[in-house]
């Protein structure tokens, strides 16, 4: 093992110590959140897979792959999600909601028997639950149809094909005042463009991965790559993936676009969207849905267009400076480990130096979110944005092997 692998294997073992209680952890994460009146309310929510205990035991559960002496700390977050439902008990998405549960409990079980009930119990609530899938902008990964497709094929539960064919008709074109448009465009003011710490809302199309085509995209190749086989399946990720394809270069840094607004997409571009560099929105996430399009139905170039993407992107520091913090959803982390499914190159190493260096022994969690990029400092424990998600990616990057408890299944990496 290098002195990075190394390193970022203590680091995932001394972040895994510092998250084992879950009572610990919420109080500091509640009391770092408090803090700061600027913090959204989206950023402690005990129950979500995106940032509560749900996510943590899905980390301290990969850990235990490794030490079992971790195994009784990622139950104890799990039952304390358990205790925290309220609302979300009604709520079937994979971030916010029932499928993040489940997805953290089957993270958890060693067993057919182990956690059968609580797993059981998320799966009926996810059948149940209402995600519109008529409805053309609810169609995302954290609290849409694709999270929930992506939760029902891993559980290989039969009713995925019909989540699977609501995201194919979202790619069929359709017609706004005489001029074909992509299915998936937003309607009306459907469309946020943050710029300059104000929201434009607009009509046009969403790039991102975490809420936007990329994320449907990913989940059609996965559902492709897991037999299920669905009429216009193939012809979706086509079109979507050279839609795509076609708007890479055409943002202000020559990557991709957040997003293309209606009279951009008319016009053919150039797009005037803010970048990111982030699983969640801009050239790595994109490149991640590309990458599994391209082995879903065996299209090499859509993967050599990722990779080169990415090798640009990680080329320039000038296209990196909109990385936000070191956690898995638009920070260092999720960068790293979309590199190394897609590329795997000696990025990969600079990238695991970066996170490695930012780790501070006094902080609670080993990583405070340091809102360089606007949003409030605090300390952010949980998967998607948080010391989680960051460990868990050094932690993959220190053993070299896929995810036991396939905790990038939730980012729709794989
Ligand atoms: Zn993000």
């Amino acid at each position: 093992m290098t002195d990075v692998r190394a390193a970022a294997y203590d680091i995932a073992c001394a972040v895994a110590e510092r998250l084992s209680d879950p009572a610990i952890v919420a109080a500091v994460a509640t009391a770092s959140w408090s803090a700061c009146a600027a913090a959204r309310p989206s950023e402690w929510r005990a129950a979500w897979l995106s940032d509560g205990h749900p996510g943590i035991a899905v980390f301290l559960a990969e850990m235990a792959h490794v030490d079992p002496r971790w195994l009784p700390a990622a139950r104890a977050h799990l039952a304390a999600a358990a205790t925290h439902l309220g609302p979300f008990a009604r709520l079937p998405s994979l971030h916010i909601g029932m499928a993040g549960i489940g997805f953290a409990a089957t993270a958890v079980s060693r067993s057919n028997a182990d956690c059968a009930a609580m797993i059981a119990y998320c799966d009926r609530a996810v059948r149940s639950g209402r995600i519109n899938t008529a409805d053309t902008t609810d169609f995302d990964v954290i609290k849409g149809t694709a999270g929930v497709t992506r939760y029902l094929l891993h559980r290989a539960d039969p009713g995925v094909r019909a989540h699977v064919r609501a995201l194919i008709r979202h790619a069929q074109p359709k017609k706004i005042d005489g001029c074909a448009v992509p299915g998936w465009l937003l309607p009306g003011n459907a469309l946020t463009l943050s710029r300059n710490d104000r929201d434009e809302v607009t009509t046009g199309l969403d790039l991102g991965l975490a809420h936007g085509i990329a994320g449907s995209l990913a989940c059609l190749a996965i559902a492709a790559d897991n037999g299920v086989d669905e009429a216009g399946l193939v012809e979706a990720i086509d079109t979507i993936a050279t839609w795509l394809a076609g708007w890479y270069g055409r943002s202000a840094t020559g990557n991709w676009p957040m997003a293309v607004r209606l009279e951009e997409e008319i016009a053919g571009g150039p797009a005037d969207s803010p970048d990111r560099a982030a699983w969640c929105y801009g050239t790595p996430g994109i490149a991640a849905a590309l990458h599994l399009a391209a082995a879903a139905v065996d299209r090499p170039e859509w993967s050599a267009l990722a990779a080169t993407a990415l090798d640009k992107l990680c080329a320039n520091s000038a296209d990196l400076a909109p990385v936000d913090g070191t956690g898995l959803c638009h920070g260092w982390a999720g960068l790293l480990h979309i590199v190394r499914l897609v590329d795997n190159g000696p990025v990969a190493d600079e990238l695991a130096s970066r996170i490695v260096e930012s780790y501070d022994d006094q902080e609670s969690f080993g990583f405070r979110y340091d809102g360089t990029h606007g949003r409030a400092p605090r300390d952010i424990p949980g998967l998607l944005g948080g010391a989680a998600g960051t460990a868990a990616a050094l932690l993959a990057y220190a053993t070299g092997e896929p995810p036991r408890t396939g905790w990038d299944k939730a980012l729709l990496l794989r």
